[in-house]
C-alpha cells in the first residue's frame, strides 16, 4: 500500500459527533473527551468547531474548550472553520492547525452556509494565503463530495474541477468528504486517485456510516493513497438529511481493521473503547460503534 507510514487519524468526535447528537455536552465534559483521546494516543483531534451558536448550538463555547484542554505532546488540535469570522476566533485559540470546509454544490452551499462554490473556493484560497502568513497548516475539506442531499449524485469530475481550482492556493491538505454517507469504494477510488494526479497536497477522506459503506471506503482511500482518515470514537453523531442514520466511522473499527492489516497507528484500541462507553454515558445513549461492543481479537 502507498503513503501508510504518514497515515493520520483525526478524531472527529468532538466536533462532527457532538454537533449531531441530540444531548448538548457543556465545555467542561467537551475537553475532556478530547484529553481523553490525546491520551489514547490520536495524532489528530478536532476539537472545536467556529460557527454561529445560535445555529450549531452544540458547539458554543469552542474557545472556553480549548481553554481547558490539557494540550498532550503527540497530538494536534484542529479546529473547523467555515469562513473568515470563524478563521478569527480559531486563531486567538492556539490551535494547531484549521480545516476550512466547503460543499461542492451550488444548492447545499447556499442552504447551509449561505454562500456558492464559485465563493467558497475564492474564500479557500484567501484562508490558505491567511494561514501561510500565520504559521497555520491548513485542510480544506470538500463537502458533499460522493453526493448531495439537494442536487443527488455529485459527478466525480465535477469534485476534481473544484479540487483543482483549490489546489492552485497549494493547502497542507485537502479532504473529501461524504456529509451524508451515500458514497461507495468505485468513488472513493475515482477521487482520492483524481486529487493525488493534481498535485502535492496530502489526499484525505472523511466518512459516514449512513449506509454502511463507511469502513469499505475507508480502506478503499488508504489504497488509493490517502494519508488522511476523519473518525468519530463510538461513531457518534448522525447525519442532518437522515433522521435515523448513523454518524462517523468509529475511530475503534477503523483502529481494529488498521491494525488487522498490519497498520500500526500509535492507538491504544482497548482505550478507544472505554472512551466510548464513557461517551455513551454522557450522551445517554448506546453508540453505534461495533467493536466496541463486540471487544478486540484476541480479547
Ligand atoms: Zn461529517
Amino acid at each position: 500500500m502507498i503513503g501508510l507510514l504518514s497515515l493520520v487519524i483525526c478524531d472527529v468526535g468532538p466536533r462532527d459527533g457532538l454537533q449531531n447528537e441530540a444531548k448538548i455536552l457543556e465545555p467542561r465534559v467537551r475537553a475532556e473527551l478530547i484529553a481523553r483521546l490525546a491520551a489514547a494516543g490520536l495524532p489528530r483531534i478536532e476539537a472545536v468547531s467556529f460557527v454561529n451558536p445560535k445555529l450549531v448550538p452544540a458547539m458554543a463555547g469552542a474557545e472556553d474548550v480549548m481553554a481547558r484542554v490539557d494540550r498532550r505532546a503527540g497530538t494536534a488540535y484542529s479546529g473547523l472553520v467555515l469562513n473568515e469570522k470563524g478563521y478569527e476566533r480559531a486563531r486567538t485559540c492556539r490551535l494547531d492547525r484549521v480545516n476550512y470546509a466547503f460543499p461542492v454544490t451550488d444548492t447545499f452551499a447556499r442552504r447551509n452556509q449561505n454562500t456558492t462554490v464559485a465563493e467558497g473556493i475564492a474564500l479557500s484560497r484567501r484562508l490558505v494565503a491567511r494561514a501561510r502568513e500565520d504559521g497555520l497548516p491548513i485542510t480544506v475539506t470538500l463537502s458533499c463530495s460522493f453526493g448531495c442531499p439537494f442536487e443527488g449524485p455529485v459527478p466525480a469530475a465535477r469534485v476534481l474541477e473544484v479540487a483543482e481550482q483549490v489546489l492552485q492556493a497549494a493547502p497542507d491538505e485537502l479532504v473529501l468528504a461524504d456529509t451524508i454517507g451515500v458514497g461507495v469504494p468505485r468513488q472513493v477510488r475515482e477521487l482520492i486517485l483524481g486529487v493525488r494526479s493534481l498535485g502535492d497536497a496530502r489526499a484525505g477522506a472523511h466518512f459516514h456510516n449512513t449506509r454502511s459503506t463507511g469502513i469499505a471506503n475507508a480502506l478503499a482511500a488508504l489504497e488509493s493513497g490517502a494519508e488522511l482518515l476523519d473518525a468519530s470514537v463510538g461513531g457518534a453523531g448522525g447525519c442532518p438529511f437522515a433522521p435515523r442514520a448513523t454518524g462517523n466511522i468509529a475511530t475503534e473499527d477503523l483502529v481494529y481493521l488498521l491494525q488487522g492489516e498490519g497498520i500500526e497507528t500509535g492507538i491504544d484500541l482497548h482505550a478507544l473503547i472505554a472512551i466510548s462507553g464513557w461517551l455513551g454515558e454522557q450522551l445517554g445513549r448506546e453508540l453505534p460503534s461495533l467493536v466496541s461492543k463486540a471487544g478486540p481479537f484476541p480479547a
